[in-house]
């Protein structure tokens, strides 16, 4: 009997444990280690974050899901990786420290014989002083939608601005927290569905809104930009959202870093270097991602944490991790197999694999602060590998170490993406984008490093429902309910 362990039970990791299961029955057991009890559909904490959800429409119980497949489930954390066992013992294991099921603290060895890290990130608040508590914690000044707790807390704050805009003006400012943050669209949705709440709440022209990124031109999106196909004409994402910008009168700030956050106060530099101070009544700036801290041992003890992951934490795989400059990045740097270069037993996917560089082109202000996104990995690709990993370790199993490796490039894979701009039934909107490949391939599209046939965008009341039933769709798959597997990640 085979062990397989997967790290993280978030949208890649219960991706790859669900579908490991299915392909190795009962004759092989799938652990999943994951510090949190339920399960969080984390694309609608939006609508949590302006109370057009709760938390219980984005959560669900893990155990009684892991239970019905057959997944040993152990709420716990990672805490260390052995991939070569100890003194005594040649077998592979992590260490895990329990966060629940009635054994909060105490630490136990899980033995692997296939190890996948689907740990996702870390938010790192503290990377900006006053964005955090110091403690690895959102500080008390902003709110943050990228958990359900966070998101509850930010509707909380967000009615009283919406109530006290009533009889006074208030500012709202929404965006990164740090020159090198990623899930921009997070943000972009956010600031759309505050929008739309103020101007149902009659508030609108008492609030000010505006954005704050750390892209070098709007419609960035941690991907360089794009060019979508509109009616039969090729638009850049610039225009696309500057023209979603102008038409809502959200202001905004590009090409910042935010420096330092105090009470109703957000200090910033910019690309040109120039510092400023941007004052606010509401704000809700994304944290820049790291990896989740998990630290690697050799045989004898010896700390080699630094060969499996990079600096930020992420994991190093079969990706070109060689220092280039931009004009030489190519579209095969990017990982195809997510297994590790050092252990063929090990793999990551989701967030936690460590990319080759970012996406975006990378700049600098004068004073040398790195200020440009890092690079998205969203809901499908994480789920599309995460299943591609599950299936590589399953025929692992199967057939032995000759098996084949399935494959799954950001550069050859292309993306949807739902970014709500407001919820309701008859007046909502999303933006629903499509962009192949995630990773620009210059040599295969010159130009644009896009196929514009498969590249489009639109904005109306039809992405709306078509975000509103993926909401439904995706709960469902991960509950894994009858024909779960039918629903594409
Ligand atoms: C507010 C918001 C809105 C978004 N909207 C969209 C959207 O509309 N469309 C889209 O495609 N994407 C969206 N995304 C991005 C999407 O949520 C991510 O791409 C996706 O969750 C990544 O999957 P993952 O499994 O890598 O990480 P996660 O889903 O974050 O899962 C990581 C898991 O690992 C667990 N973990 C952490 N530390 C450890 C440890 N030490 N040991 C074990 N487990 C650990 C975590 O608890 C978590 O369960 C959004 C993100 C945010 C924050």
């Amino acid at each position: 009997m085979a062990k397989v362990v997967v790290m993280g039970g978030g949208v890649s990791g219960h991706t790859a444990a669900t579908f490991a299961k299915k392909w190795l029955g009962d004759e092989h057991e799938v652990i999943v280690v994951t510090p949190n009890s339920q399960w969080n559909w984390i694309p609608s904490n939006i609508w949590v974050g302006v109370g057009q959800m709760k938390k219980e429409d984005v959560v669900f119980p893990l155990a009684p899901v892991y239970e019905k497949a057959g997944i040993v489930y152990k709420q716990a954390k990672a805490v260390s990786i052995h991939p070569e066992g100890k003194e005594d013992s040649d077998t592979p294991y992590i260490t895990i420290e329990y966060t629940g099921q009635g054994k909060q603290g105490q630490t136990e060895e899980v033995e692997y014989d296939y190890l996948i890290n689907a740990t996702g990130p870390k938010l790192n608040f503290d990377a900006t002083p006053g964005l955090g508590d110091g403690n690895g914690q959102l500080g008390p000044h902003t709110v943050s939608v990228c958990t359900a707790d966070h998101a509850v807390h930010a509707n909380n704050e967000l009615q009283q601005i919406l109530e006290k805009a009533k009889t006074e003006k208030l500012k709202v400012l929404v965006g990164t927290g740090h020159g090198m943050c990623t899930c921009q669209g997070a943000a972009f949705e956010y600031i759309f569905n505050i929008d739309h709440e103020a101007r149902k709440a009659g508030v609108r022209d008492n609030l000010e809104i505006k954005w704050i990124s750390n892209e070098s031109f709007m419609g960035d999106f941690g991907i360089g930009g794009l060019h979508l196909k509109r009616g039969g004409y090729a638009a850049s994402s610039k225009l696309f959202a500057e023209s979603l910008f102008v038409e809502r009168g959200v202001d905004w700030l590009i090409g910042a870093h935010v420096s330092k956050v105090e009470e109703g106060k957000a200090h910033y530099e910019l690309l040109d270097g120039s510092e400023g101070v941007e004052e606010f009544d509401f704000a809700m700036l994304i944290p820049p991602f790291a990896g989740v801290g998990l630290k690697a041992y050799a045989k004898d003890g010896s700390d080699i944490t630094d060969e499996l992951f990079a600096p930020n934490g992420f994991m190093k795989v079969d990706a070109d991790y060689t220092q280039k400059p931009y004009e030489e990045w190519k579209a095969s740097d990017w990982p195809r197999t997510y297994q590790t270069p050092k252990y063929e037993n090990i793999f990551a996917c989701g967030i936690a694999f460590a990319p080759p560089h970012s996406i975006s082109k990378p700049m600098k202000s004068p004073k040398g602060t790195p200020i440009f996104p890092t690079p998205p990995r969203t809901g499908m690709p994480a789920g599309i590998i995460g299943k591609a990993v599950a299936h590589s370790v399953c025929d692992l199993i199967k057939e032995g170490s000759s098996a084949h490796l399935h494959e799954a490039s950001m550069a050859e894979m292309g993306a949807a993406c739902v970014a709500s701009a407001g919820k309701g039934l008859t007046d909502g909107q999303a933006a629903a984008l499509t962009v192949y490949p995630v990773v620009p391939d210059f040599e295969k599209y010159p130009g644009i490093g896009r196929d514009l046939d498969y590249t489009f965008g639109e904005i109306g009341l039809a992405g709306h429902w078509i975000k509103h039933i993926l909401h439904h769709m995706f709960i469902y798959k991960a509950k894994l309910n009858p024909g779960w597997t039918l629903i594409p990640e």
